[in-house]
C-alpha cells in the first residue's frame, strides 16, 4: 500500500516508518477471518485491512473524526492478523502508530483521560491495587453479580516458597495485578522450578512491565516503567541469573520488546536489548521430561482445555510447549476449538469495550468446553480472570495445574 506522509509526519524518521510499514499490505484480505473483531460485526473497518486504510489517511494528513478512533480503539491488539498475513505486515507497529496520531490531533475527552489515568494508576501499582482488590473482596457478597464476578474471591495460597539452593538460577517477576489476583501463580512456579533444579529470585526495584501504559496511549510513563526494569534485571543477570521469567505472557511479551521501544535511547538501548534476549515466558524454561522425572513417572492429572493467550502465541510465537508439559505432568488434553480467537481480555479491553468483550468471551468458553474439561488452563492472568468471570469449569495457570498434579503424584 503506498503512502505519502504529509504534515508533521513528512521527511521524518517516524514518517518513513510509516511509510514503510504501509508498503507491505497489498490489500490481500487474508487477515480478515483472523480478526475476531471483524468476526463479531463484519464491519470492514472493523477489520486488520479495514484499520490499515484508516491508518495511512491518518499518515497522509486526513480528516480524523470519532469514526476512526472508534475502530482502531476495538482492535483488541491480539495481532491474529499478522499470524495470517502472508506479505508480513507488522500490524501491532501499525496500530500503535495509528493511535498515537489519533490522540496528537484530536486528544480525548477530559472523562476519558482521567479514565485511562485512573486505570493506568490503578492496575499497574502493586500495592494500590491490592489493597482496593482486598477492600471490594471484604464486600464482594454484597455487590451485583455483575460486579461480583469481576473481583475473584480471596486467595488462601500465597507467598512465594523458599527454593533450595541450585547451580541454575532465574528471576522470576512478580507483576502488577497478579500478586493480589492470583499469589498461588508465583509460588506454583517456584515450587515446580525448585523440583527441576532451578531457583527463582525476585529483584528489587521491579515496575509494571509497562504494557498497561503503552496500550493506554501514557507512552512516557511506559518508558519509565522499562527503564526501571531494565536497571533491576541487569543487575540480576550481573549477579548471575541466566534469564528473566514471567508467568504472565503479556508482561514477558513486553519485557521482550524493550529492546524495540528503546531502541533510540542511547543510555539504554544495549541494556534493554540484553533484558529482552534473556527473557522468557516460564514454558521456555521447563522441559516435559523435567516433569515427568519431577512427577516420578506417575500421576494422573484433570481432564484440561488449553487456552493459549494471544500474547503468547501470535506475539511470543510460543506453540505447542504447554500442551506438551500439560501431558508431561499427566494431564489429558481435551479437544478445542477456535484456537487462534482471542477471549476478550486484551489488558483493560474488557473494561474500555465490554460488549465486544463479552461476547468473544461468551464464543471462547464455548470453544474451551465443548471436550468436557475439568478445567481450563491459561498462561496469563489477564485471560484467567476475564474467563474466569463466565466459565462454568474452574479457570486456572498452567503451572499451578502442574504442580497439583506433580505433588499427587508423589504423594501417591
Ligand atoms: S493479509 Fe496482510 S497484506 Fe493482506 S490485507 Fe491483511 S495486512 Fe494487508
Ligand atoms: S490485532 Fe486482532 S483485533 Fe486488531 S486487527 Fe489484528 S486480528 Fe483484528
Amino acid at each position: 500500500m503506498h503512502a505519502r506522509p504529509s504534515g508533521e509526519l513528512e521527511g521524518t524518521a517516524r514518517g518513513d516508518e510509516a511509510q514503510a510499514l504501509l508498503r507491505n499490505c497489498v490489500h490481500c484480505g487474508f487477515c480478515l477471518p483472523a480478526c475476531p473483531t471483524y468476526r463479531v460485526t463484519g464491519n470492514e473497518l472493523d477489520s486488520p485491512r479495514g484499520r490499515i486504510y484508516l491508518i495511512k489517511q491518518l499518515v497522509e494528513g486526513g480528516p480524523v473524526g470519532a469514526t476512526t478512533r472508534d475502530h482502531l480503539d476495538r482492535c483488541l491488539t491480539c495481532r491474529a492478523c499478522e499470524r495470517a498475513c502472508p506479505s508480513g505486515v507488522e500490524y501491532g507497529r501499525l496500530i500503535d502508530l495509528g493511535r498515537e496520531l489519533v490522540d496528537e490531533r484530536m486528544p480525548r475527552s477530559p472523562p476519558q483521560r482521567a479514565l485511562r489515568f485512573g486505570l493506568v494508576e490503578l492496575l499497574s501499582r502493586p500495592l494500590v491495587f491490592g489493597a482496593m482488590l482486598r477492600a471490594g473482596q471484604a464486600v464482594r457478597g454484597l455487590l451485583p453479580s455483575g460486579l461480583r464476578a469481576r473481583i475473584p474471591a480471596r486467595s488462601s495460597r500465597g507467598l512465594l516458597v523458599p527454593a533450595g539452593r541450585h547451580g541454575r538460577r532465574v528471576v522470576l517477576l512478580d507483576g502488577c495485578v497478579q500478586p493480589g489476583l492470583a499469589p498461588g501463580i508465583n509460588s506454583a512456579a517456584a515450587r515446580v522450578l525448585d523440583q527441576v533444579g532451578i531457583a527463582v529470585e525476585r529483584v528489587r526495584g521491579e515496575q509494571c512491565c509497562g504494557a498497561l501504559a503503552h496500550h493506554l496511549g501514557a507512552t512516557d510513563r511506559a518508558l519509565a516503567q522499562a527503564r526501571a526494569n531494565v536497571d533491576a534485571c541487569c543487575a540480576a543477570l550481573d549477579a548471575g541469573a541466566e534469564a528473566i521469567v514471567s508467568s504472565a505472557s503479556a508482561c514477558g511479551l513486553m519485557v521482550k520488546d524493550y529492546v524495540r521501544l528503546l531502541a533510540g535511547d542511547g543510555a539504554y538501548s544495549a541494556r534493554a536489548k540484553r533484558v529482552s534476549q534473556a527473557t522468557r515466558d516460564l514454558a521456555e524454561i521447563v522441559e516435559p521430561d523435567d516433569l515427568r522425572r519431577a512427577g516420578r513417572g506417575g500421576g494422573s492429572g484433570p481432564r484440561v482445555a488449553w487456552q493459549s493467550p494471544c500474547t503468547l502465541q501470535h506475539g511470543q510465537r510460543v506453540a505447542g510447549r504447554i500442551e506438551a508439559l500439560l501431558e508431561a505432568a499427566g494431564c489429558t488434553l481435551t479437544p478445542t476449538s477456535e484456537a487462534t480467537l482471542c477471549c476478550g481480555s486484551a489488558g483493560t479491553y474488557s473494561i474500555l469495550q465490554p460488549a465486544l468483550s463479552g461476547e468473544l468471551r461468551r464464543r471462547k468458553i464455548a470453544a474451551l468446553t465443548g471436550g468436557g474439561p475439568d478445567v481450563i488452563a491459561t498462561a496469563n492472568i489477564g485471560c484467567l480472570e476475564h474467563l474466569r468471570a463466565e466459565s462454568p469449569v474452574p479457570v486456572r495457570h498452567w503451572i499451578e495445574i502442574v504442580a497439583d498434579s506433580i505433588r499427587r503424584s508423589r504423594t501417591n
